[in-house]
């Protein structure tokens, strides 16, 4: 009888962001994505077991055997701990008949029980006449050091975690955005002599405000619908499906900035953005300030005709036409992107709400963007939090779609391209 176990990362966004600087953001990204990818030729190997998820911290694996798989699990979860020094939650084997799509079903059920379930009590190093460290402010400083970075003069103190962060950005992001660079560098026909490189933080992005504010945005985006996606696979359809979301991604997102380039050609060397969490169909990327809602658009487009590329070809029928939810956030280039992203995931909530209505009301899928321009260092929402509001200053979420929109859609928003038309025709006022 084969056996399924399923396991989960805790708390994943809350290891990537504890540090403070992009660059141990995206160094942490890359570190989950290396650690869940080597899995299948390491320890799945050594216990017999058959991969079919291993992407986004987020783990589905086959055992024959029980003993093995929760062999299997205990190794994972100490492994994890060792490298990336965070818990990971593994579920308790489910008995796996023919029934694939039911037995996923449960081991989910047993794995939300797992991160439900108190964990024991976890000791925290106590010493009064250490530092703590400068980039997260939670680790124990284990040395001071120069950081490997353009200007960087003063030391820091900085924790083990931060440390190995920082290093894995500098081993370059291959394995972490190497679909986004390939389909990046191929499109975009540079020169064999540039190398382009990802910019080292959002500084970098901000010099291409045209208008000098040194403004950025942060794009998020979400697929509408994938939990009833991922329940109607069964494990070789769910091992496709894994494997080619990150891929459509990527892919999606290199798009628009090849356009953007064309546009702002300044920055050649630069690739002019940088995903800071890009797994399955979860992105949060830092995009130039000029054209974000373009780029939002056009990403939107693209994602729906390579996703349902990715759906035909794995053979998924009866589900809905593949849509997207994205938000934009633009804010100054020093706003923190912590709190960028949290406002863009509210955002993005309504944008899910609002396609989700139209879905319902009238059975149409449309994609939709929503945004926020937060000025200077002002705190997002506020303005959302009066709750005598009379008058609604806002059409926002805006659809996105390649044609015209139908009569249903129109009533229950507006074209992002009429909003970027019309931006265009007062541009000079
Ligand atoms: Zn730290």
């Amino acid at each position: 009888m084969p056996y399924l176990l399923a396991a989960e990362a805790d708390k994943i966004q809350d290891f990537i962001f504890r540090s403070s600087r992009l660059r141990e953001v995206v160094g942490a990204s890359q570190l989950l994505t290396r650690f869940c990818r080597s899995i299948e030729d390491t320890l799945a190997k050594q216990y017999n077991g058959q991969v079919v998820v291993n992407d986004g911290g987020s783990f589905r694996v086959i055992f024959d055997d029980v003993r093995q798989a929760i062999d299997f699990g205990n190794d994972l979860s100490e492994l994890y701990r060792l490298t990336l020094g965070g818990s990971l939650t593994v579920a308790e084997p489910v008995e796996m008949n023919d029934d694939f799509a039911d037995a996923n079903k449960n081991a989910a059920e047993r794995l939300r029980w797992g991160k439900n379930r108190r964990q024991g009590v976890m000791v925290e190093v106590h010493m009064p006449y250490v530092a703590f460290c400068e980039s997260c402010g939670v680790g124990l400083a284990e040395r001071r050091d120069r950081l490997a970075v353009r200007n960087a003069s003063r030391h820091r103190y900085l924790c083990a975690t931060c440390q190995i962060k920082a290093k894995e950005r500098d081993r370059g992001l291959r394995e972490f955005l190497g679909a986004v660079y390939d389909a990046y560098a191929k499109k975009a026909e540079i020169p064999a002599h540039i190398k382009p490189d990802w910019p080292e933080d959002a500084d970098a992005i901000a010099e291409l405000d045209l208008s000098g504010r040194n403004y950025v945005a942060y794009l998020v985006a979400d697929g509408n619908g994938m939990g009833q996606l991922f329940g109607s696979c069964d494990q070789h359809q769910l091992q496709q499906l894994s494997q080619g979301l990150s891929r459509v991604l990527s892919e999606s997102l290199a798009v628009p900035m090849i356009a953007f380039r064309k546009q702002v050609p300044a920055q050649a060397a630069m690739i002019p953005m940088l995903p800071l969490i890009l797994g399955g169909d979860d992105l949060f990327a830092l995009i130039p300030a000029p054209y974000a809602l373009d780029i939002a658009r056009r990403f939107c487009l693209e994602w729906e005709k390579c996703m349902q590329m990715l759906v035909n070809k794995i053979g998924l029928h009866n589900v809905p036409r593949p849509t997207i939810a994205a938000a934009v956030v633009i804010c100054k280039g020093t706003y923190p992107y912590t709190l960028a992203h949290r406002r863009a995931k509210a955002l993005l909530e309504d944008a899910k709400r609002q396609s989700k209505l139209l879905a319902a009301k009238t059975g149409e899928h449309l994609s939709a963007v929503n945004f926020e321009v937060i000025l200077g260092n002002r705190l997002a929402g506020i303005n959302e939090a009066d709750g005598d509001q009379v008058i609604q200053r806002s059409l926002r979420p805006y659809w996105v779609a390649e044609n015209d929109l139908s009569v249903g859609a129109l009533q229950h928003g507006i074209d992002l391209r009429h909003l970027l038309a019309q931006r265009y025709a007062l541009k000079d006022l």
